[in-house]
């Protein structure tokens, strides 16, 4: 099948790999209809992590060609959404709400790489979700969304408690923290602040629901921050880059008692100084979403056409032009890259 690896970083081919089969009877293969580039793709990318012929890609949507014995809420020709990690479905951490840490859990990044025509999703009852039936084309890009990056900002969401009455502060206009923004307004927040100095991603806030724009950084972010909160902070902070300067903005940005849901993802060498969190008085709650756990739900409202994630691709390439969608990425030129399979 064809595939895309990273050879090195700023290196993408696309090339052959072995056919995945099943290998254990809680398998499913299935044939990818559509993934996509994501921002943490471009860690490797840029030389951040190591990268040598890795498969890539772990966000996807597609169709069950084969199951394997003991799958039970799948198969072959349905269509299905799934998450970025692999989760059992039947651990006590999965029980509890939390799959994308399950004692099975696996990312899909890691092994199996979704950027391809098939791929194996191991534990596919605790994994997948199928559709009501075969979606129609253009909701394939929102399904695609539901995957990971709506998944991600949706927890964000959650986690900083976004809802009715509360004003939310956005930080990180990358595709998750758009993805924050709408699950902040889809959950009824009454204010949502979105810290952007791109015009372009500030259009997409706005879109989705940003009631106000931020330019300014680090203190002067902050300060503007305080003075639209009554001098307080916001309520609920949605944290989606993941460096310390955005870790650190989310903090200055957060209420005495407010909750941040932090989902971008740190990289070694971040910090947060001890005293700056114990003095802020907040409630931190993040980490690798458990998409799991949000995707019937999600599946649900892009189905009944009440969201419309899909929104924050703005580049589509057929899978053989990986490559120029990395670039883009990468150049921040595009968003988030759809490639069609
Ligand atoms: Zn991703
Ligand atoms: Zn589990």
């Amino acid at each position: 099948m064809r595939a895309v690896i990273m050879d090195a970083p700023g290196r993408i081919t696309v090339g052959e790999r072995e056919d995945p089969r099943i290998l254990k009877p809680t398998d499913a293969i299935i044939r990818i209809t559509a993934t996509c580039i994501c921002g943490s793709d471009l860690w490797p990318y840029r030389g951040v992590e190591p990268v040598d012929r890795t498969p890539m890609g772990h966000e996807y949507v597609g169709v069950v060609e084969e199951v394997g014995d003991e799958v039970k809420t799948v198969r072959p020709g349905d269509f299905v959404v799934g998450s970025f990690v692999i989760s059992c479905g039947e651990c006590e951490i999965c029980e509890s709400g939390y799959p994308s840490k399950c004692v099975n859990s696996e990312f899909v990044s890691a092994t199996i790489g979704t950027q391809a025509e098939r791929a194996r999703i191991p534990h596919a009852d605790g994994t997948l979700v199928k559709t009501p039936g075969r979606p129609d084309p253009d909701l394939i890009p929102s399904l695609l969304a539901a995957s990971d990056v709506l998944g991600t900002g949706w927890f964000a969401a959650d986690a900083a408690q976004a809802g009715p009455g509360k004003t939310v502060v956005v930080v990180g206009d990358g595709a998750v923290g758009l993805m924050g923004v709408l699950a902040a307004k889809q959950l009824g927040a009454e204010r949502i602040i979105a810290m952007s100095h791109h015009p372009e991603r500030q259009r997409l806030a706005r879109e989705f629901g940003a009631t106000d724009i931020v330019e300014e950084r680090g203190s002067e972010g902050a300060a503007r921050i305080r003075e639209l909160t009554g001098g307080l902070g916001a309520h609920s902070v949605i944290e989606a880059v993941g460096t310390e300067e955005s870790l650190l903005q989310a903090i200055r940005s957060c209420r005495a008692g407010g909750h941040i849901g932090f989902v971008g993802v740190a990289h070694r060498g971040v910090t947060i100084p001890a005293d700056r969190l114990f003095f802020a008085e907040v409630h931190l709650h993040g980490g690798p979403a458990p998409v799991r756990r949000y995707l019937p739900e999600l599946i649900r409202l892009i189905w009944e056409r009440r969201i419309e994630p899909g929104r924050v691709f703005d580049l589509t390439l057929p899978l053989e032009e990986a490559a120029a969608g990395y670039e883009a990425m990468d150049r921040r030129t595009a968003v988030k890259v759809l490639l069609t399979v």
